[in-house]
């Protein structure tokens, strides 16, 4: 049986001035209907590069994708244009970070709902614009029969992430990827949207990818966790698994890095040594070496000449022996 999305050994290079950029290398993972997989990484970890290549939203012309992504057993990679313009919107959508680029300023907010809904379904004008209002509704816009006629500008930050989340479902999609989803919104709001996010895959069952560079937001929302860096994964798991007893010293770095609820606003976070590398030319062996700082206890040369595989299953890229990953996670990351 394959899973409703199953992405494997996905590699996805582009052409730059500079050379090939090495974006995402020998990516694989499967996500089942009414399941969230969250992604997790810094900028550039390839996690958005994952995400396009999924919807065929990438360049065509400067972008080589090998590799399988099979949804519901379609065949995407390589699938023409004319197909892939028909799943998205009706059968995979994808909402953005930043609902200003996301949404056009020249139309109502209706209409950008309603559009998507007329060209996929052949519903009429009327029947469409209908179809926005309860979406407005369902996104919990207040007076959605008044707001329907707004343009963007007249919504706030968090009611434009509703107005694009409301364009994202109106074909009751079953794969709907959000990249980055409330990255731009306070707190509060982004509780909500993501709330709002998990009440509507309860109602339809579809399945979520769910990117983010916040291990935060992922705690309460996603059932599974791929870790990625330098566009590999490297650790992956249930929520749960990953966030109590993570295993690989990147996923470490970026729990340092990240405030906990229990923590007093002065506990000093501590981000992750040096950057990510440049994938036009990745590091040898482990890419993670160059900023590691357990590369002698795996054994030293190692890490800078062996790439680490990532098991199947629950496991993580990494060359420390399993008994190492523990006890270094207990001993030294955890107390912090
Ligand atoms: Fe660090 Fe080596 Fe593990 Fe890579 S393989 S994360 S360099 S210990
Ligand atoms: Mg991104």
């Amino acid at each position: 049986m394959t899973a409703f999305l199953s992405v494997k050994d996905l590699f996805v290079r582009f052409s730059t001035e500079d050379g090939t950029v090495k974006a995402v290398d020998g990516l694989s993972f499967d996500l089942e209907r009414g399941r969230t997989l969250g992604i997790v990484g810094e900028s550039g970890s390839g996690k958005s590069v994952t995400s396009l290549s999924v919807l065929g939203l990438h360049d065509a012309r400067s972008t080589e994708i090998r590799g399988e992504i099979l949804l519901d057993g379609q065949e995407l990679t390589g699938a023409p244009e004319s197909v892939l313009e028909k799943l998205r919107g009706d059968k995979m959508a994808m909402i953005f970070q930043d609902s200003l680029t996301a949404l056009s300023p020249y139309y109502t907010v209706g209409r950008q709902i309603a559009e998507p809904y007329r060209k996929h379904t052949g519903a009429s004008k009327r029947e469409a614009r209908q179809r926005a209002v309860e979406m407005l509704e369902k996104v919990g816009i207040p007076n959605p029969s008044l707001r329907v006629d707004d343009y963007p500008h007249q919504f706030s930050g968090g009611m434009r992430q509703r107005a694009m989340i409301a364009m994202a479902l109106v074909c009751d999609p079953e794969l709907l990827i959000a990249d980055e989803p409330t990255t731009a919104l306070d707190v509060t709001v982004q509780a909500q949207i993501l709330d709002l996010l998990k009440d509507l895959q309860q109602q339809t069952g579809s399945a979520i990818v769910l990117i983010t560079h916040d291990l935060g937001v992922v705690a309460n929302t996603v059932d599974e966790l791929l870790v990625m860096y330098a566009g590999r994964a490297v650790e992956r798991g249930s929520v749960r698994e990953v966030l109590r007893a993570p295993q690989h010293p990147y996923t470490w770095g970026l729990l340092g890095s990240m405030p906990r609820l229990t923590s007093d606003v002065n506990e000093p976070l501590t981000p992750i040594p040096g950057t990510p590398p440049s994938l036009l030319a990745p590091p040898p062996g482990c890419p993670f070496h160059p900023r590691c700082a357990y590369t002698a206890e795996a054994g030293g040369e190692v890490c800078r000449t062996e790439r680490p595989v990532l098991p199947p299953g629950r496991g993580a890229a990494c060359h420390l022996s399993a008994e190492r990953k523990r006890t270094v996670f207990n001993e030294q990351i955890k107390p912090r």
